[in-house]
């Protein structure tokens, strides 16, 4: 968080969800906005934006550099030349993020990063939390930017905020409470360009803390045990050996939290499949654990936690063979730990538009457990070929077919897993569009 108070003049650069809100909470704060944005040109009631911001699109213009501040959109690439010339005139750049933290001063604030699981963490979190402590707000990445929500919280207010890597790195000054960072693989490289720097982003989350602060990590990701080896802030591990102390473990059922001289143990009933699901639920119960949430109301709320829509989401049993709409699995490595969560008896609906991975890490996961697959989509003849010999194949075109397909096949104790492995846009507006698709197609089915 830079120092802003003394600047008038803000341009936002890029208009989409997070861009909106900044320039909004800008024009709120009485600051002159001026917003900037490569794309069409849209109206401001379109976007929601403040009729008071002035826009151009199309274009980023030397208008840009005319500003005392510039917030920069997440996912928009520094190596644009009008953040060149902002450098060589020494305007200060920041994250949608890093601008609205200039406006908030919670009690408290919890932030989580990490490659996968950021969304089903924070929203845990922010269940456990709000169940004992109303005034909790959920903002960031998971689609509430902080800027959207800055007036709604004070000092006695706790924030869970979900912050990717486009966000972090950004906000060099950021200094939370307790940050959760669950895992590091390589993601988003294209835009970082080197692994160094999407850690360096990623990093940005606990740099900054201190002693009294806490960051909760996996203790089995390497890269996490290595960068938060030698930081100031108290570190609270997951997944570690037994004989740690401040640290969190799951055994046969039993969830322990060792902590200075304590020793808890909670026994949850837990809904959400897969051994990914477990790190979320110990990084979560150890970020309430540490904002003094008691462990009755802890393993109550994991108990009626159903996990987040799209994600391995249970949708319908019928005919005693169950379904799941897992449409956030964009990639491969998300399938990945989709079939992993599951024993066998699968029927797979796989394809989508191809992101240019390979398909072969799923391979013998398939061949042990995957009874068809069933193909949609663009990928079709990428993901026949590479996947070939793995399991029996259909081509069904769209999901409607590989549904009717699927009914034709499956026998009792079945689990329909729809885990495309693509993004969605060869046939849908989004994942949450395709997942919601293939729920209504279930929903009819007799
Ligand atoms: P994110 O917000 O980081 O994208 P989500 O909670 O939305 O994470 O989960 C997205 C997908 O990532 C899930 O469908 C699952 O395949 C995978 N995933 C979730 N949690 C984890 C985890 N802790 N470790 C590895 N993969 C995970």
């Amino acid at each position: 968080m830079k120092n802003i108070n003394n600047k008038i003049n803000v341009a936002v650069i890029g208009l989409g969800k997070s861009g909106i809100a900044a320039a909004n909470l800008a024009r709120r704060k009485g600051y002159n906005v001026f917003a900037s944005d490569s794309g069409k040109v849209k109206t401001h009631s379109a976007m929601k934006l403040n009729k008071e911001v002035a826009v151009e699109f199309g274009k980023h213009s030397d208008k840009v550099l005319e500003s005392d501040i510039i917030v920069k959109s997440p996912g928009i690439s520094s190596d644009l030349p009008i953040f060149k010339a902002a450098q060589e005139r020494n305007i200060p750049v920041m994250s949608e993020f890093d601008f609205a933290l200039n406006f908030v001063k919670p009690k408290r604030f919890i932030a989580v990063t990490g490659t996968n699981g950021k969304t089903t963490t924070t929203t845990l979190i922010y269940e456990i939390i709000k169940k004992a402590y109303k005034n909790t707000v959920v903002v960031g990445n998971i689609g509430y930017p902080l800027s959207s929500l800055a007036e709604k919280i004070n000092a006695k207010t706790i924030v869970v905020a979900e912050l990717s890597s486009y966000q972090l790195e950004d906000s060099p000054d950021f200094r939370p409470d307790i940050s959760v960072i669950l895992n590091i693989t390589p993601d988003h490289l294209k835009h970082h360009k080197t692994m160094k720097n999407y850690i360096k982003a990623k990093s940005n989350v606990f740099i900054n803390q201190k002693n009294k602060d806490f960051v909760i990590y996996n203790y089995q990701d390497k890269i996490l045990r290595k960068i938060t080896s030698n930081i100031n802030a108290s570190a609270f591990s997951f997944n570690a050996n037994l004989k740690k102390t401040n640290t969190i473990y799951y055994e046969n059922g039993n969830i322990y939290i060792r902590y200075k001289n304590k020793k808890i143990t909670l026994s949850p009933d837990i809904k959400i499949p897969g051994r990914h699901n477990i790190d979320n639920i110990l990084s979560s119960v150890a970020a309430a654990f540490l904002s003094g949430i008691k462990p009755d109301i802890i393993e109550k709320v994991i108990s009626s936690f159903k996990g987040v829509e799209h994600r391995i989401e249970f949708v319908k049993n019928i005919k005693s063979i169950s379904y799941y709409n897992d449409s956030k699995a964009t990639n491969v490595d998300s399938t990945k730990v989709a079939l992993e969560a599951f024993d066998k008896n699968i029927q797979l609906i796989l394809g989508g538009q191809d992101k240019g991975s390979p398909y072969k890490p799923i391979y013998n996961l398939i061949k042990k457990k995957v009874k068809n697959i069933f193909l949609i989509g663009e990928a079709t003849p990428i993901i026949k070929k590479e996947l070939k010999g793995s399991a029996q194949m259909y081509e069904c075109g769209t999901l409607l077919n590989a549904l009717k397909k699927i009914q034709t096949v499956a026998e009792e104790k079945d689990i329909v897993l729809f885990s495309p492995a693509c993004a969605s846009f060869d046939q849908f507006e989004n994942f949450e569009h395709r997942g919601q698709e293939f729920k209504k197609i279930v929903l009819s089915l007799k």
